[in-house]
């Protein structure tokens, strides 16, 4: 009995380690499995202990169990960031990212201003920080983000109270219980200093699909489906988290679900051809979802997202169009703050030209608003009684992401995550179901409509 509950302790605290993250190369699934594996050994060693009664037969069990443990249980090509540290030692803030028994050099480490950021580009990890990492400030640093940049790259995103430079970075191997470790030392520096100091290398610039020339909303293009093409957006991803509500829930997972969702049931209509803008959990910047959008002559774009506000008793779903004037300050203030997605993710966007302006686009974007305005309405009246709606449901602002110069797009605030009964929502499924349902209809009926009138 003493070495049963040996072993169960042994298990126990085996458990234990995996969940505090003790088990630096352990990603949350292999320590599920792992613990599967040693609750099955216990239970056999169990049955083995009570009729051999042989301790020795029990010890080599136990010894077998911390053998399966102490084998790394991750794949070779797989670098876990298990934390990223901050200190302050005289005037330099440093930064220490632990990178487990792998390691991995940094592709890039760069800043940027508007707002002034440090940007750490890394090859591909799987990041398994603490919960709360990157919510509190010190010295130079007032938080950090992390997540997938794009396909092989892992970005943190530091931000910084003001102008800062890379005093100096350099990496440590693994010693005192510690794994790999990639140092960043940050120094306080003037906005002119600022501008003449670079890091390891320059921001990588995120290759784009090259969109189609503007055509007005009404012409047909080539399809091979002769379906309606249908492109969903779900906002934010990777190293863009979006808002996140009481309970730590990220925006940017309940608005892909939601998309996913969504872009099911119009498949499984029959009727359209869906794209997605991202499928998973990937960063794409606002630029490239308009780009995606054109490059598939989409005929509708319907970005999801979900608000976030300090009013806690604030609720409902809203929908967006494009205007350049904002109907209100709370649609100007949100549109604000989802355009920041590239700042928030680290794109450069110095070299990016200014909008395209001619009167083509003009011509085009009028039509095209008119018929944003009009799918708007429609979402509005089927969203009625199926879940909350904000007041003014339909407002107007310039979001970036709705700029397709000849694509009607609508861009769709599912709820508030700060909002107790719509976070439930937004969490559901069967409420997933049911609103992705009434949008189907209003993409039914908008095209029914459009038919009728012969604009197709
Ligand atoms: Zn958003």
């Amino acid at each position: 009995m003493v070495i049963l509950t040996q072993i169960s302790l042994a298990v126990f605290g085996m458990r234990k380690m995996a969940r505090a993250g003790s088990v630096e190369v352990m990603s949350p699934v292999m320590s599920k499995r792992l613990i599967l594996i040693a609750g099955a050994l216990s239970a056999w060693s169990t049955v083995r202990c009570a009729v051999t009664s042989v301790v020795t037969l029990c010890v080599s069990t136990l010894l077998g169990l911390f053998l399966v443990f102490s084998q790394p249980v991750l794949a070779d090509s797989e670098i876990v960031v298990s934390n990223v540290r901050l200190g302050q030692q005289g005037d330099l803030t440093r930064l220490v990212i632990d990178m487990g028994q792998r390691g991995g050099t940094p592709q890039n480490v760069f800043t940027l201003s508007d707002p002034y950021r440090v940007v750490i580009d890394l090859p591909e990890v799987v990041f398994q920080l603490p919960s709360q990492a990157g919510l509190t400030s010190k010295g130079l640093v007032t938080g950090f983000r992390f997540g997938q940049f794009q396909a092989g790259l892992s970005r943190i995103v530091v931000d910084t109270t003001g102008p800062v430079a890379i005093a100096r970075h350099f990496a440590l191997a693994p010693q005192s219980g510690f794994g790999h470790r990639l140092v960043i030392d940050l120094k306080s520096v003037t906005p002119t200093e600022f501008s003449q100091s670079v890091g390891l290398g320059r921001p990588l610039t995120v290759p784009a699909t090259v969109a189609p020339p503007v055509t007005t909303p009404q012409e047909p293009t080539d399809r091979r489906s002769g379906k309606r093409i249908v492109v969903i957006d779900a906002g934010h991803g990777g190293v863009d988290p979006g808002t996140h509500g009481r309970s730590g829930v990220n925006e940017k997972d309940v608005v892909l679900k939601f998309a996913l969702e969504l872009a099911s049931q119009l498949r499984s209509s029959g009727r359209y051809e869906v794209h997605m803008t991202r499928d998973s959990d990937r960063f794409i910047p606002l630029r490239e979802r308009v780009n995606i959008t054109r490059h598939h002559h989409a005929d509708l774009f319907i970005s999801i997202h979900a608000d976030a506000i300090d009013r806690r008793n604030v609720s409902g779903m809203s929908i967006y169009t494009l205007s350049e004037t904002s109907s209100d300050k709370e649609a100007a203030a949100l549109a604000a703050k989802e355009n920041l997605s590239d700042v928030i993710a680290g794109v450069d966007l110095q070299g990016e030209s200014s909008e395209v302006t001619n009167i083509l686009i003009d011509l085009a974007q009028r039509e095209t608003k008119n018929f944003s305005v009009r799918f708007a309405q429609t979402v509005v009246r089927n969203a009625n009684g199926v879940t909350p709606l904000l007041d003014r449901t339909h407002r107007f602002a310039g979001f970036r992401v709705l700029k397709a110069p000849d694509v009607p797009s609508v861009l769709v605030e599912l709820g508030f995550l700060t909002n107790r009964a719509d976070e439930r929502n937004l969490t559901s499924s069967s409420w997933r179901r049911r609103v992705a349902g009434s949008l189907v209809k209003s993409v039914d009926s908008y095209f029914g409509e459009r038919y009728a009138e012969g604009s197709y």
